[in-house]
């Protein structure tokens, strides 16, 4: 298959000069070919650009994926369905410290330096912690300072004028806290990133991928991508594939034999017309609500909890049903944590799935990237949120371009796992001789 010139390599070759230009995806030079077209699969893209750009290295990436962020159809696909909550990391301080770090410092400043128009900077976040019941963890002042993360506790007065609804009593139990968490616009991110990969010289072909065929050399790697309008694209032995398609990945995969240990959980999301002016967050995992201003001036809030159930690792899209009792569940939190009785007949909800790399406990919220163990030229990139997406790909065109320099690159003594060499022990058993 690999000799054989298939019409969607024409096709890329015809695409890079289609614009009168030098072509700019040249045969002969090494191509990213990345399966997936939702944030972390254009994030990848464009920091591969990038960081290639600054080392003098060209960067050819052809991104395959049928429409931008996918098809609010498909129950897998994270995110068309998510609440497009911008999480600089505030409610993970407490419990995942890194998370928070990698998601403050990493993930958000690329976000607003790439789509600055997709935040709704009018829209502030509000975490709320309840002033009763013991916790196992730091306080939240005290974690968000660790991580750095500015918060100002707010006034109760000022408080009621962000959620002028919801009753006094149920308030009056609750410290409250500005955070830097906001909105984002999912169109207008979708657009940012689109027009910066593309001016980077992202191709992209918009079929899905059906199959990786895999040589038949040991060790393996994929020689060719089989796409869904049954035409077929060559993978060069120097090229490299990424798997940023969330729940396709283990699709892609099972075939060959490979298990990328990713899990799935599914979740259900309640929206309802609500006057609510900041977005609101209950930590410790519970009720949050995301609003989301319409055209015709009335706001959309998105309710969503931390139930979540974990489905088997072949979902397919359907395979993902909906739970009318979980929804019913979403409603009793809303009523229960925040007093606010949603109408039932004028709610919509719908659920999602997310794909994690879980190492330890229930779940994880950070990013995972790795290659794939058996198959030399495929990666897998998993963001943990929407907003880790720019962390994530940060990592994989790191790892990438190291391994492209043909170089071991030296890692800082404070990069190298496992526990730091205890210098001031050292130091003691030297003085005390
Ligand atoms: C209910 C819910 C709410 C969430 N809310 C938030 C939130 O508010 N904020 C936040 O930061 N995160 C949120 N998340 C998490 C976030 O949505 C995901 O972490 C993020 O969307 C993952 O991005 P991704 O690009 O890896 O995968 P996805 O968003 O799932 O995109 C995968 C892409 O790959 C494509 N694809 C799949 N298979 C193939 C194939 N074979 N060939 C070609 N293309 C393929 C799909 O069509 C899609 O375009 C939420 C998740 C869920 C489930």
């Amino acid at each position: 298959m690999s000799s054989q010139r298939s019409q969607h390599d024409e096709r890329l070759e015809l695409h890079g000069r289609s614009n009168g230009k030098r072509g700019r995806l040249h045969r002969g030079r090494q191509v990213t070919h990345v399966i997936g077209s939702g944030p972390a699969g254009l994030l990848a893209i464009i920091q591969l650009q990038e960081k290639s750009r600054a080392m003098g290295l060209a960067s050819n990436c052809v991104m395959y994926g049928q429409q931008l962020f996918g098809s609010a159809a498909d129950p897998t696909v994270a995110a068309v369905r998510c609440q497009a909550w911008c999480h600089p990391g505030s409610i993970f301080a407490q419990t995942q410290p890194h998370v928070a770090l990698s998601l403050w410092r990493a993930s958000v400043p690329v976000l607003r330096r790439l789509a600055a128009p997709a935040f709704r900077e009018n829209i502030p976040g509000v975490l709320l912690e309840a002033t009763t019941g013991a916790s196992d963890h730091p306080g939240l002042e005290e974690s968000l300072r660790a991580v750095g993360i500015p918060h100002r506790r707010l006034p109760s007065r000022v408080l009621r004028s962000f959620v002028p609804t919801i009753p006094r009593n149920v308030l009056s139990g609750m410290v409250a806290y500005l955070t830097p968490d906001t909105v984002i616009d999912l169109p207008v991110l979708q657009w940012c990133l689109a027009r910066k990969a593309l001016a980077g010289g992202m191709r992209h072909v918009p079929a899905q991928v059906m199959q990786l065929v895999p040589t038949d050399k040991t060790p393996e790697s994929i020689a060719a991508l089989v796409l869904s309008d049954g035409q077929s694209v060559s993978i060069a032995p120097d090229d490299e594939v990424v798997l940023a398609c969330g729940a396709g990945i283990h699709r892609l995969l099972q075939p060959l034999g490979v298990n990328p240990l990713l899990r799935f959980f599914q979740s259900h999301l309640v929206a309802a017309h609500y006057d609510l002016r900041a977005l609101l967050a209950v930590v410790g995992g519970g009720i949050n609500a995301v609003p989301h201003p319409q055209p015709d001036g009335r706001t959309l809030a998105v309710f969503g909890n931390s139930h979540r159930r974990e489905i088997p690792a072949n979902t397919g899209p359907l395979a993902v049903a909906y739970n009318t009792l979980d929804v019913h569940g979403v409603c009793a939190d809303v009523a229960n944590v925040l007093g606010i009785d949603l109408p039932s007949d004028d709610i919509i909800s719908w659920t999602g799935v997310k794909t994690e790399y879980v190492t330890e406990g229930n779940g994880a919220q950070g990013h995972h990237v790795a290659r794939v163990a058996g198959l030399g030229n495929v990666w897998t990139l998993i963001p943990g949120k929407l907003t880790g997406s720019p962390a994530a790909a940060d990592e994989l065109a790191r790892q990438m371009l190291s391994l492209r320099l043909g170089q071991a690159v030296s890692r800082s003594i404070w990069q190298v796992p496992g526990p730091l060499p205890n210098f001031a022990g050292a130091l003691t058993n030297v003085t005390s001789e």
